[in-house]
């Protein structure tokens, strides 16, 4: 009696940690491939995944990098701006964006953000853009996988497509009536975070139509080498390169291209897992008290990185308590993001209007990132809207 009793007591529910990166077992073999191959900088393996990426998402060129970060940078490097410019940036955006603009010699203008989608609406962009007496170019963020309306942004902000970046690193698997984001824009940047809906770890890749860009870009990462310098170390290469651009050091290794090009299989059969899992939160929270559901559109395709509800004074409790709780009941969970201009280093650095930016606080106060990713099951969704309801929620 006692025994079951305390077993009774000590049964916890498996804890559900907010993320996991999953490696399917033809990544793992090509990485050992790679490893024994004498050669694991950027080379052929780099060049076959920007092949099949820009396959799978329609783009003409595809050019890997380090980071979906540095594939900001040398995007909005390459849009050739005059030093300073004004760039608009969603103020509820992660931070890299931010020092991409920056790092590229240029000013960030923050935009405010519609309260539902927890992006800059058209208002939003155009109040902006007028503020800061015209902007040179835009980045556009797909937050939590749910496409932004790219033209009616670039309308909004007075600037032609060319002059729009978008950042997808939430957005692999997104589809809007023209195909996969990415198809208006000059140059489109995808992220391999082991986060992201196709995670390597670390690495980035940019997409575009425009030739010259591409080019401009695959010199770039490589401290603006002669195209193809790293063949100088191969069998056969010779030594002589020029340096005739400016560049980082943001090359892809083909250690990362080989675990892309075999998760890069996995990744329409782990989009639906994670849209299955959001139908599955969606039925069991769809009637809990203070809570609201994602955002989503009838019209797109969502590619489901995030899964974040809002919190509304009815449920009870503040986010912040939510996630104290959810968190002592083994259930992780995130903020995205927490506003630019509540982080000290761009403050002061960024423009911001005298009156705030009172939706993306809004939003920043209420939302919550529930876990989601291709590693739960049914069983866990079921542990963290249980762990919900008892934090505060009344189902
Ligand atoms: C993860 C993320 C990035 C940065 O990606 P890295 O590959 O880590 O540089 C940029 N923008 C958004 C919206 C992100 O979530």
């Amino acid at each position: 009696m006692s025994t079951l009793a305390l077993t009774e007591e000590v049964r916890v529910a498996r804890p559900v940690a907010f993320a996991r990166t999953p490696v399917c077992d033809e990544a793992r073999e090509a990485a050992v491939g790679v490893l024994s191959s004498g050669w694991l900088t950027t080379g052929q393996q780099v060049a076959e995944f920007e092949r099949e990426f820009a396959g799978y998402v329609s783009a003409p060129r595809a050019v890997a990098v380090s980071s979906c970060t540095a594939a900001l940078e040398l995007a909005v490097r390459s849009l050739g701006l005059a030093p300073a410019s004004k760039v608009l940036l969603s103020a509820n955006t992660f931070c890299g964006a931010a020092h991409a603009i920056m790092h590229a010699g240029h000013i960030p203008v923050l935009v405010d953000v519609d309260v539902e989608s927890g992006m800059p609406s058209a208002a939003t962009t155009e109040v902006a853009a007028a503020r800061a007496g015209g902007v040179a170019a835009m980045v556009v963020v797909h937050l939590g996988g749910l496409a932004a309306d790219v033209r009616e942004l670039a309308t909004a902000a007075h600037l032609p497509l060319t002059m729009v970046i978008e950042d997808a690193a939430h957005a692999l698997g997104t589809l809007t009536q023209d195909g996969h984001v990415g198809a208006l824009s000059r140059a489109t940047c995808y992220s391999f975070y082991a986060t992201k809906n196709l995670p390597i770890g670390e690495g980035g890749m940019l997409t575009t139509a425009d030739e010259e860009f591409a080019d401009a870009v695959h010199a770039a990462r490589l401290h603006g080498m002669t195209k193809d310098a790293w063949r100088r170390y191969l069998p056969g290469g010779g030594w002589n390169y020029d340096v005739a651009a400016d560049g980082l050091k943001a090359n892809m290794t083909d250690l990362q291209a080989a675990i892309g090009r075999a998760q890069l299989k996995q990744v329409a059969c782990w989009n639906e897992d994670r849209r299955r899992l959001a139908s599955e939160y969606d039925l069991r929270l769809g009637h809990m008290e203070g809570v609201l559901l994602p955002p989503r559109s009838s019209d797109t395709v969502h590619a489901w990185h995030l899964y974040a509800i809002r919190i509304n004074d009815d449920f009870g409790i503040s986010r912040d308590e939510l996630s104290r709780r959810l968190a002592a009941a083994g259930v992780g969970s995130s903020v995205h993001f927490i506003p630019l201009h509540r982080l000290s280093w761009f403050s002061g650095r960024v423009e911001v209007p005298p009156k705030g930016l009172p939706g993306a606080d809004e939003v920043f106060a209420r939302t919550l990132s529930l876990p989601l990713h291709p590693m739960l099951n049914t069983g866990d969704v079921d542990t963290v809207c249980e762990a919900l309801s008892e934090a505060g929620g009344r189902a």
